[in-house]
């Protein structure tokens, strides 16, 4: 039983070693830390650099959008490290709207264009206010362009309607999927699971944000992935070992890390 978080945020005042090591015990074997913003992306290539089998993610949060000044040019310098494999996390968040809608567009905009030219793969984050949709209609926009043009994407944290999760598997998204899925008002998620086509399935754990039931209200750690798995497999009614081993196959295919790093 091998699985692969490929979505969590690691910060440098967390040790890598022991960090990294809490999360093997588990079988957690495989990470992916995202980047946040600068710093944030600064200290997941830190922690990638520290652990053979951990990779990272250059991006910029919609959260942080309003403080990003157009300096891409420093994150290119990330496009040197051959851990990098992917940008983000990018997108929209009009819940928390922490950044003005224009600007976090502007971002994204400008992250996309980046992954092209990188040819990588983008961590999407997507989120709206109840009762709306105008996140997820504008980066469906921005997406269908990006896509394409060649571009590959995951809707990363994925907590929209099944509607809007067949849109983005038409453009070839995958989608991963967090410990929500294992809160008891989470239905939606759990039917959005059962209709992703095996070969876009991924999990994560959004660490340290989301612990899944029963560690729910405390930090999380890429090391509850497998009650995020568990829980998936019982969903999907198939075995343990299979949605171990299928989530972890997609993951390496999706981030196209070459295999002889297995
Ligand atoms: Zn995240």
């Amino acid at each position: 039983m091998i699985l692969f978080d490929t979505h969590f945020h690691y910060y440098r005042e967390y040790g890598p070693s022991e960090y990294f090591a809490e999360a093997e015990a588990e079988g957690v074997k495989y990470m992916l830390a995202a980047g946040g913003g600068y710093k944030e992306t600064l200290d997941a290539q830190y922690f990638a650099s520290q652990n053979k089998n951990c990779w990272f993610a250059a991006g910029v949060h919609p959260h942080g959008a309003s403080e990003f000044n157009d300096d891409i040019m420093r994150f290119a310098e990330f496009r040197k490290d051959e851990k990098l494999v992917a940008v983000g996390e990018i997108g929209l968040d009009y819940y928390y709207e922490h950044s003005e809608k224009k600007k976090q567009l502007d971002v994204f905009a400008e992250f996309l264009a980046f992954a092209l030219e990188c040819k990588l793969p983008a961590i999407i984050h997507c989120r709206d206010k109840e009762d709306s949709e105008e996140a997820y209609f504008q980066a469906y926009n921005l997406l269908s362009a990006f896509a394409g043009r060649g571009g590959h994407f995951v809707v990363h944290c994925f907590t929209g309607s099944v509607k809007w999760a067949e849109k983005f598997l038409e453009l070839g998204a995958y989608i991963g999927i967090t410990g929500i899925i294992t809160f008891p008002k989470a239905e939606n998620v759990r039917d959005v699971l059962k209709m992703i086509p095996e070969k876009r399935l991924l999990l994560e754990t959004d660490a340290p944000y989301l612990a899944p039931i029963p560690h729910r209200g405390k930090k999380n750690h890429p090391k509850y992935l497998k009650g995020i798995a568990l829980k998936a497999a019982s969903v999907l009614k198939i075995d343990f070992d299979q949605i171990a081993e299928l989530t972890t196959a997609n993951a390496f295919s999706f981030f196209k890390i070459p295999q002889h790093r297995k």
